[in-house]
């Protein structure tokens, strides 16, 4: 076996039960690890002080087969943070050499409305996490997408991300919204999500949020697996055929079978469906659109959140929708049909950190300012 990260539960655990080592200790290092940060970064850890008490065989396992002297299986290459230091983009080297992105947003919550009034609790920060190196989706209008697919993150490579954020933010809500379809990694994802919601991270399930394209055969196990997880779609057309043209691997997943499937999911997890739709200028953004989007969405309990296209340099077929076609497709389908819908603001464009930017890249620092908005746990709630 080669080196594993220490956050590999299941790996951890198989190799302490294969050695005689109660599974107890597994939540007392991972404690010590997110714990020390200096040391662990200043390349000079040493189990045997940093986690004391352990039985001598836990040592040699975590030696021989968890990263040998370094705790972690990754490193934090690089940090960006934007000019309002509302965003941070961490560039992290996996133990293979690729690297991934993780981005972590802050939010004050005062500055969102609940029944009107301002939401109570202070600032807090979301982290949107990788689940693959690339994507094999290929969605014409990401730049992920336009890398092609390396390789899946295990559990705790996934994990890992939210271990390097911690050290610069409170982290309170993780989207899986970073490099890669998720549910095409669902096994490693399922783990990390648990890991995440278990000691000594304690996250809350309401307070994650898997985003998938629609792979259909997983979300239909998702509530059983993870009940309570916020599901957030991307859903980008009302229709198989403009979905097709934008996502490719749309073809697999055919609208009418994917809604079912929401359906089902919905039926039985009773929580809002987070539907993410961009925005691009003369291919889904009409009129017509907005009313097909409307009917399709009728019977559902959902918030749909209208993301303004980020240019991906050269790489790009698509321009952004105006502001004023935005605001007329909200309205269609607020007036008309009664759905929740939003418009998300950008975060982080100046350090390519937004939705559909994550691709491993050097900020570029010429671009605006970003401004705080809602966070995404105040949209799915
Ligand atoms: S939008 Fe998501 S699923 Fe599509 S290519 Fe990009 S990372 Fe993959």
């Amino acid at each position: 076996m080669g080196i594993r990260s220490v956050f590999d539960g299941g790996e951890l655990r198989r190799e302490f039960e294969k050695n005689g080592i109660d599974g107890k200790f597994v939540g007392i290092i991972w404690k010590h690890v997110i714990g020390n940060n200096a040391k662990r970064e200043s390349g000079e850890w040493d189990w045997e002080k940093q986690v004391p008490s352990l039985p001598s065989s836990a040592y040699s396992v975590l030696r021989s087969n968890f990263g040998g002297t370094k705790p972690l299986s990754s490193s934090l290459h690089s940090v960006f943070h934007s000019s309002d230091n509302l965003t941070s983009k961490l560039l992290i080297k996996l133990h293979n050499g690729e690297f991934v992105e993780a981005v972590i947003m802050r939010y004050d919550t005062r500055l969102g409305k609940y029944a009107g009034k301002p939401r109570p609790g202070g600032l807090r920060a979301t982290l949107c996490i990788s689940s693959q190196v690339g994507c094999k989706m290929g969605c014409k209008f990401c730049a992920t997408g336009s890398m092609g697919f390396k390789n899946n993150l295990s559990s705790g490579e996934i994990v890992e991300q939210l271990v390097h954020a911690s050290a610069f933010s409170q982290i309170r809500n993780v989207v899986f919204m970073g490099m890669g379809e998720p549910l095409n990694n669902y096994s490693a994802v399922v783990e990390a999500v648990r890991i995440m919601t278990g000691l000594p991270f304690q996250l809350s399930l309401k307070r994650i949020t898997v985003s998938t394209v629609g792979i259909i055969h997983a979300i239909n196990k998702l509530h059983n697996d993870l009940p309570g997880l916020n599901l957030a779609v991307s859903l980008h057309a009302p229709a198989q055929d403009i979905r097709c043209q934008i996502m490719p691997a749309a073809r697999a997943f055919p609208l009418e079978k994917l809604m079912n499937s929401l359906q089902e999911y919905q039926r039985k997890s009773l929580q809002k469906i987070l539907i993410e739709y961009i925005m691009l200028d003369g291919v889904n953004d009409g009129e017509q659109h907005a009313h097909q989007l409307g009917k399709l969405l009728e019977t559902f309990q959902v918030v749909v959140n209208l993301i303004p296209f980020n240019p991906i340099g050269t790489l790009s077929q698509f321009k952004p929708t105006s502001e004023q076609k935005v605001s007329n497709f909200q309205k269609i389908l607020r007036g008309t049909y009664n759905i929740r819908t939003t418009v998300r603001k950008q975060m982080g464009q100046d350090i390519s950190g937004a939705c559909g930017q994550l691709v491993v890249n050097i900020p570029d620092k010429s671009l605006a300012r970003a401004e705080p908005l809602t966070d995404i746990e105040d949209l799915v709630i």
